[in-house]
């Protein structure tokens, strides 16, 4: 997979070359191309930014400089082949589509990204409009806040995407036991839908606390179960949203004893509308 970056900070990439991340990179499993913007501009102090039309607070970053690095990244890229559909580019903005890790599944298939790292104000509108007629561009927000800029974005979801990626992970069976599972129904994905529940590991007391007996039962069924359990609760506590979506969406059937759990977490469900 390659991955482009355009930032104007290309030193907060620093991380990229760190762990599971920075070896797959080294293997060559990935490749990075982080960008300086300000390369593309063409005057002494290397301006990126401007005051907004129509007034108001801040600066909002320019299109020539974004229009330049684009065609440039793009070219530089596609000229080393073997990239089919061409990139697909990531704008990171709080006004995007929440970013999940169904994108991060997604993005993980690609061969190609190019992310743009917005700063100030963002980046003016015609931007993406044009790069539209270029290349695919999707939108998306890490969460409902707002950063000063793209960069940490980019790294939260450069590494969530990485991670799915083939030999990235030391067991791949770990991401696909992970919370958000996506609904493999035949897999039996314990974590459709669910965030996951506690782990634990030696000893097996630790300041007077136990671990959970089943854990150590050697009953492969029983601490199967006992894990979509504690996911169930957790979901209830943490996620009351996602158990909303379990009522109508639900990813891999729900089970009586699934409605037992939930209903005893303070979700009394309908066994009419959940249980498939
Ligand atoms: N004026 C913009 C708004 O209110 O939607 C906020 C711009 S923000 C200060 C500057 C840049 O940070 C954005 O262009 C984007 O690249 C990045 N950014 C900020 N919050 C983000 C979020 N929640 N998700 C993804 N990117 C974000």
């Amino acid at each position: 997979m390659r991955i482009d970056i355009i930032t104007i900070f290309p030193e907060y990439f620093g991380p990229l070359s760190v762990s599971l991340i920075g070896k797959a990179a080294a293997r060559g499993d990935i490749t990075f191309g982080v960008h300086d913007l300000r390369g593309w501009t063409h005057d002494l102090h290397r301006t990126v930014d401007d005051s907004p039309f129509g007034g108001g607070p801040g600066m909002v970053m320019k299109p020539e400089p974004w229009g330049e690095a684009l065609d440039s990244v793009q070219a530089l890229a596609g000229g080393r082949g073997g990239f089919g559909a061409g990139p697909l580019l990531v704008i990171p903005t709080p006004a995007g589509a929440p970013f999940s890790q169904l994108h991060a599944a997604r993005y993980a298939a690609e061969p190609w990204l190019i992310f743009a790292c917005g700063r100030y104000e963002g980046i003016d509108g015609r931007v993406a409009d044009e790069a539209r007629s270029l290349m695919r561009v999707e939108e998306v927000s890490i969460g409902d806040y707002v950063l000063a800029g793209g960069e940490p974005a980019v790294l939260v979801m450069t590494e969530a995407i990485c991670r799915l990626l083939p030999g990235v992970l030391g067991n791949a069976e770990s991401a696909a036991n992970d919370s958000f599972g996506f609904g493999d129904v035949e897999s039996g994905d314990p974590m459709a839908g669910l965030v996951e529940g506690p782990s634990y590991t030696r000893p097996r007391v630790w300041r007077d606390r136990e671990v959970p007996p089943v854990l150590l039962s050697g009953d492969h069924a029983a601490i199967a179960r006992w894990r979509r359990d504690a996911a169930l609760r957790r979901t209830a506590q943490n996620r009351p949203d996602l158990v909303a979506r379990l009522a109508t969406e639900a990813p891999v059937p729900l089970d009586r004893h699934d409605l037992q759990v939930l209903s005893e977490a303070g979700f009394p469900v309908d066994g009419k509308d959940m249980a498939h």
